[in-house]
């Protein structure tokens, strides 16, 4: 089913999470018996996200450079289908431009359409670390916006290529990306929101936002949002901090701020264990008022660790 299906047919707020695919060469059954707890909360859908391969250049004793792939978390679709059979949820993978032709996107939407996949969110993706900025691969696309279109023209039966004999049609539900403390690239909130809308505009039918720990920030984003015409669902996304190397890599990998209240309560913890608490009792009253304020669903970044969102969820869900 549809997210925005669930979403219109939900008479309260609904629990949703994020997880990453675990590093190439560990098995999948830490990750499972990790987010199994969660299903008690009833998420209608799990996102999984995808990463990118990076290359190196190994050097050879005769000198010779080697690219070697770096891919350090793939499985991305096995884990989307590993998810539905053993938990019964959708799965929503995370799809980029960023190291994909359009003939591999539409290759890879295939696939996910045979698997049940439903539902998926269209990104762009990050340049990779060794490069300053993103470049998309030669017929790949620059902008999510044209993925979401790719997406929403195969859902109309429409083809890279016309002489493709269409026996069925996908029917995807499109998510993109949203950010209440602007994207990084962007050179003004009005300038990111122009291009939030043109997403919408290609079809995009739901909107996950990037993590934010001042929910004034959420509520200014969706009134913006609001009046240019945008009236698809917004899903808040939340992060309990856990560590205390967050304080300081989350602004700087996220692009984002920590309330000065917040940032008060880290500074006194002496441990990793008191940051953990205070983190969790943030994330419980920042979700308590977005589900006063009529939020839809509620969406947790658990970085593949269950333990603190769960906590979060039994207080709320
Ligand atoms: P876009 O919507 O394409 O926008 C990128 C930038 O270009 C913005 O600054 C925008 O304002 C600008 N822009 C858009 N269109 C135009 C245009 N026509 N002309 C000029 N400028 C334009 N990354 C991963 O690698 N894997 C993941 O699984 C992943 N999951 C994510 C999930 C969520 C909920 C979020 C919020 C982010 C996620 N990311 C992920 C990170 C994401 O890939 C990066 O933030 C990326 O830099 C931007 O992606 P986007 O889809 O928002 O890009």
């Amino acid at each position: 089913m549809k997210i925005t299906e669930y979403i219109e047919q939900a008479d309260k707020c609904l629990f949703s999470f994020e997880i990453l695919p675990p590093l190439k060469g560990q098995s999948i059954q830490h990750l499972m018996e990790g987010i199994s707890p969660l299903m008690e909360f009833n998420p209608p859908f799990v996102d999984v996200t995808y990463h990118r391969e990076e290359f190196i250049y190994k050097k050879h004793p005769n000198g010779l450079l080697e690219k070697v792939s770096t891919k350090k978390r793939p499985g991305t679709v096995g884990i989307c289908a590993a998810i539905m059979h053993r938990f019964h949820v959708e799965a929503v993978p995370h799809l980029l431009c960023g190291g994909f032709t359009r003939e591999e996107t539409e290759n890879a939407l295939i696939d996910l359409n045979f698997i049940g996949v439903q539902n998926v969110l269209a990104l762009r993706g990050d340049a990779p670390k060794t490069e300053s900025k993103f470049t998309p691969e030669d017929n790949g696309h620059h902008y999510s916006k044209d993925l979401v279109k790719q997406i929403v023209d195969m859902n109309h039966g429409k083809y890279l290529h016309e002489e493709t004999e269409v026996g069925f049609h996908t029917n995807f539900c499109v998510g993109v990306a949203g950010y209440p403390e602007k994207h990084f690239e962007a050179p003004n909130m009005k300038f990111d929101l122009k291009h939030l809308k043109a997403k919408v505009d290609a079809g995009a039918e739901y909107i996950v936002t990037q993590m934010f720990f001042d929910n004034k920030k959420f509520f200014d984003f969706v009134d913006k949002v609001r009046e240019l015409g945008i009236t698809v669902p917004i899903i808040p996304g939340l992060k309990p901090i856990t560590t205390l190397s967050q304080l300081t890599n989350l602004p700087r990998t996220f692009f984002l701020d920590l309330p000065d209240d917040l940032l008060d309560e880290l500074e006194k913890c002496k441990s990793n264990q008191d940051v953990k608490e205070v983190g969790i009792e943030w994330s419980i009253h920042q979700s308590k008022e977005l589900i006063e304020r009529g939020t839809p669903c509620l969406h947790y970044y658990t970085m593949s660790k269950a333990d603190a969102t769960y906590r979060i969820a039994k207080a709320l869900f």
